[in-house]
């Protein structure tokens, strides 16, 4: 009996101070992991930019390309919308871009415009930058690079196409229909192959 009473005195004697030191040692511990994590994110995020200093231009002169080729694309015929974004393309061939209003795409050929030309080639590029910023969206280079190229970080999440990041605004008065402007419905399923200079078809594959 009494050396229940001791044992039950012993644990109200020290409890209190094993719950502050138990607490504190947490404290520490998460100060420390979250310091730590703070650190290697910087780090991450230094390193990437010394490797890919060039990105950041490189980004400039594709917003740059794609407000010329604004200039040289018609307003959607279908809604009368200006605003389009990159949507897909096809080799250093072919680039589809969607009227973000009615979601109807337009195939451009690299003919249409030296600027389409010079987006197709990099389109590679550019896919692979969104996919970084979305796999780093909650860290140190993801925030950076959402803030420094302007981006809506609500639109920089998993599932999206990589490529619908990328808007300009079409401002060619004339309508949708001239060579070598096509227009089709590109779905998963679809291929688009080119016919000459001046066709475009698709079938199921
Ligand atoms: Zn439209």
């Amino acid at each position: 009996m009494s050396l229940s009473v001791s044992i039950q005195s012993f644990i109200l004697d020290i409890g209190p101070i094993l719950l502050v030191s138990f607490s504190l040692s947490l404290f520490l511990f998460l100060n420390w992991y979250f310091a730590y994590d703070r650190i290697k994110q910087k780090k991450e995020k230094r390193l990437w930019l010394t490797r890919n200093m060039r990105s950041l231009v490189r980004y400039g002169d594709l917003m740059e390309q794609l407000e010329h080729l604004g200039q040289t694309t018609p307003v959607c015929k279908q809604c009368n919308d200006f605003k389009m974004q990159l949507w897909n393309h096809q080799h250093d061939e072919l680039l589809v871009v969607r009227c973000r209003s009615c979601k109807i795409n337009y195939t451009l050929t690299k003919d249409h415009s030296d600027c389409t030309r010079l987006i197709l080639s990099n389109m590679e590029w550019a896919i692979e930058l969104i996919n970084i910023l979305i796999k780093n969206r909650h860290k140190a280079l993801g925030k950076f690079l959402i803030r420094k190229l302007a981006l809506d970080p609500s639109c920089i999440k998993p599932g999206i196409n990589p490529l619908e990041v990328f808007c300009f605004s079409a401002k060619k008065e004339d309508e949708f229909i001239i060579d070598p402007v096509f227009e089709i419905v590109l779905n998963e399923w679809e291929e688009v192959l080119p016919l000459g200079d001046y066709g475009i078809r698709t079938h199921v594959a």
